[in-house]
């Protein structure tokens, strides 16, 4: 499972790149690739522009730098600070900054992916109300999926799958919680949906299709059943 792991990695996309090295033809970065989101190094591949203001030190150094973990290609940013009588450069921005991590575990059904996909890359864009409406949109579709009415609404829904033994009473409470969240995205109210709520209803989602859909195939893959003799 990747992507929508509990903890839910990745959702404050923190900068961590710095300065690694420099060297006559250019820089190294270090940090989380936005492609891959691997810790990497990023050196420089082509040549560096020089950007003055004045006519003394450059003010920044810019240049394209290759992930090493992916190949892929950013462009490193550098800016000079003054130290005693001198400069030292340190790592400014880069860009692309990020992009929405919305890797969901392969498990999930095709047919649910995409909602809870859409549902994480709302969350990057700080889309709180949208966050929680796709999780609750990705609920239903799993409900429809495990064989509910799709003509009844969504309460009736997680009722029945969870009286038919395909979901656990603590995760049929999980859906209906899931299921509120989005409705108060859905509907104005004087109840805000935070940043903390949708983080918590992404949760809430992925830790559901962890139980219903995670769990089940993984346990799949093994048989500790008694080995049958061979004649
Ligand atoms: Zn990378």
């Amino acid at each position: 499972m990747i992507g929508c792991s509990l903890s839910v990695p990745g959702r404050d996309w923190p900068k961590d790149m710095k300065l690694s090295n420099m060297h006559a033809n250019g820089f190294v970065l270090a940090g989380t690739c936005p492609h891959c989101h691997h810790e990497a190094a990023f050196p420089t591949v082509t040549g560096t522009y020089e950007y003055r203001s004045g006519s003394g030190w450059p003010d920044l150094i810019i240049g394209g730098a290759q992930c090493l973990a992916c190949n892929n290609y950013i462009l490193g940013i550098l800016e000079s600070k003054q130290s005693g009588t001198g400069i030292q450069w340190v790592y400014a921005t880069h860009y692309p900054l990020e992009k929405p991590d919305d890797r969901v575990a392969d498990e999930i059904p095709s047919e649910i992916k995409p909602d809870f996909q859409e549902a994480l890359r709302c969350r990057w864009i700080k889309a709180y109300n949208a966050t929680v409406e796709m999780c609750r949109r990705a609920l239903e579709a799993s409900c429809i999926q495990l064989g509910a009415d799709p003509d009844l609404v969504l309460s009736k829904m997680i009722d029945w799958i969870h009286g038919q033994g395909k979901i656990t009473t603590p995760l049929q409470e999980m859906a209906h919680k899931i299921k509120l969240g989005g409705n108060r995205g859905a509907h104005p109210s004087y109840r805000t949906i935070t940043p903390e709520d949708a983080d918590a209803v992404i949760e809430f989602t992925a830790e559901y299709f962890q139980h219903v859909y995670v769990m089940p195939a993984r346990m799949n893959k093994f048989d500790f059943g008694k080995p049958k003799k061979t004649k």
